[in-house]
């Protein structure tokens, strides 16, 4: 299982464009063989109260097993895709991929409904679902039609944020790591980007998850968000981005003296976890190293050479003492951008990074939400934004902690009303699902209200 946990990871923030054609029949053909042993590898076995007795080689295989059988939202789920609650192309036509145990990828699977999806889904045991766009034909009957006539035509927006894109300013961690310290990070990207969206966009329906391992996935599921274009959808993300990654500058920011509205709102979150963050725990100013880099921003040799001589005489100043020696050395050297110097840094030491090539592609694929993370076991589950500043990533179930949690339930006694509770109320997922509960039962109290205004408009004429 290990190997191919890795690969999988290798694999988490795959390109679209690596799948062409010819890949997608090599790849059918291998997932043909591999189906032969499907059932060898996740033998039947009851759930209920034997759970410890599972073997331990078989435990990933086997916990999964529980997960779809026992705890995956199918209902909800349904109802989200399909935005509404009579069966419609938004989940007929929707491509959903899987990725199998051993690293196959099968795409553009669709379904009739949630019954044969959620059979596919514990027959093939998949370790990561991702969604795709809804397309013009099923697109299960891809093959069967002239591609030109198989097109993408919705999808949710989707914003994709990754911790690794933090490596340049985070220095607690590196590489798919994290910790509460840097986590505070996400927290501001959702803060910032959950407002930007309701405010500047006037976007209502928006899940955020939590990748199961270092990032976050907005999806954008207000029916005029479906419906952009890529190139309305990299307007928006044009909008929204202030940091461009890639290239090695010391300076990634420069903003225009007077903010856009926007930037200023977004400015007045950022600003509040500044001190804390950046100058507190990533202790940015408390190491030359590190200092370096915030004065190479600057660019200004002589307030480089002056800070760096006087914090390496008195090194154990405070990070918040230091920053204010540098706003006091910009103001004494009278530079007519000292302002919005300042006010960039903490843009770039703050500010979310997009990775945009996820939200400016309609067909691009994301991964589901509710699947489990192969190396952390942790399950992707939604995030309340309003109380993000409250969610710890570290203390997001496991499959383990969710059959533990379990097994400890129904070792005790119920009464019968107890024993029809539905297995995620018997455990830590329970707040998870009634995030997305609530998201989603918010898109269809909207939807139900626009057949009936549609009804009532249609009866007046
Ligand atoms: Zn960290």
């Amino acid at each position: 299982m290990t190997d191919q946990n890795s690969e999988e990871l290798k694999n988490e923030d795959f390109d679209m464009s690596i799948f062409d054609d010819d890949m997608d029949d090599d790849i059918i053909n291998q997932v043909d063989d591999h189906l032969a042993n499907v059932h060898l590898q996740t033998p039947e076995r009851p759930f209920k109260k034997s759970l410890i007795s599972a073997p331990p080689e078989d435990d990933q295989v086997f916990l999964l097993r529980l997960f779809y059988q026992r705890f995956f939202p199918y209902k909800t789920y349904f109802n989200w895709l399909n935005y509404g609650l009579d069966i419609s192309k938004n989940f007929t036509h929707r491509e959903f991929s899987f990725t199998l145990p051993s690293d196959i990828y099968i795409r553009y699977n669709s379904f009739a409904n949630i019954d044969v999806m959620k059979k596919e889904i514990e027959r093939l045991q998949p370790i990561k679902i991702d969604i795709g766009a809804v397309y013009t034909v099923k697109p299960k009957d891809k093959k069967t039609v002239n591609e030109k006539v198989f097109k993408p035509l919705e999808k949710e927006l989707v914003f994709d944020i990754d911790m690794t894109d933090y490596d340049e300013i985070r220095t607690c961690c590196s590489g798919g790591d994290i910790c509460n310290k840097c986590w505070t990070f996400m927290t501001i990207a959702i803060k910032v980007i959950d407002a930007a969206l309701r405010e500047d966009f006037g976007f209502k329906h928006l899940l955020w998850v939590y990748s199961g391992r270092r990032g976050v996935h907005c999806w954008v599921s207000d029916e005029r968000a479906r419906k952009l274009d890529n190139e309305s959808r990299k307007a928006i993300v044009g909008f929204l981005e202030v940091i461009k990654g890639g290239a090695e500058v010391s300076r990634k920011v420069k903003l225009p003296y007077i903010l856009h509205p926007s930037l200023n709102r977004s400015l007045e979150i950022v600003k509040m976890y500044f001190g804390s963050l950046v100058l507190g725990e990533q202790e940015v100013l408390d190491t030359p190293e590190s200092w370096n880099k915030v004065l190479d921003f600057i660019n200004d040799a002589d307030i480089k050479n002056d800070l760096n001589d006087q914090w390496n005489e008195s090194p154990s100043r405070s990070g918040i003492d230091k920053w204010q020696d540098l706003r006091n050395e910009l103001e004494r050297k009278k530079r007519p951008d000292r302002e919005s110097v300042a006010r960039d840094l903490i843009f770039q030491y703050t500010y979310p990074r997009l990775d945009d090539k996820v939200s400016v592609q309609i067909n691009h694929l994301l991964k589901s939400p509710f699947c489990v993370h192969p190396k952390t076991q942790r399950v992707c589950v939604p995030i309340n934004p309003e109380v993000c500043e409250k969610f710890d990533p570290l203390a997001v179930p496991t499959l383990s902690k969710l059959s533990e949690e379990l097994n400890t339930y129904d070792a005790k006694d119920h009464n019968d009303s107890d024993r029809k509770i539905p297995d995620y109320k018997k455990t830590s997922l329970r707040p998870y699902i009634e995030i997305f509960e609530k998201f989603v039962n918010n898109l269809i109290i909207e939807k139900q209200r626009e057949k009936r205004d549609d009804a009532q408009t249609s009866m007046e004429f």
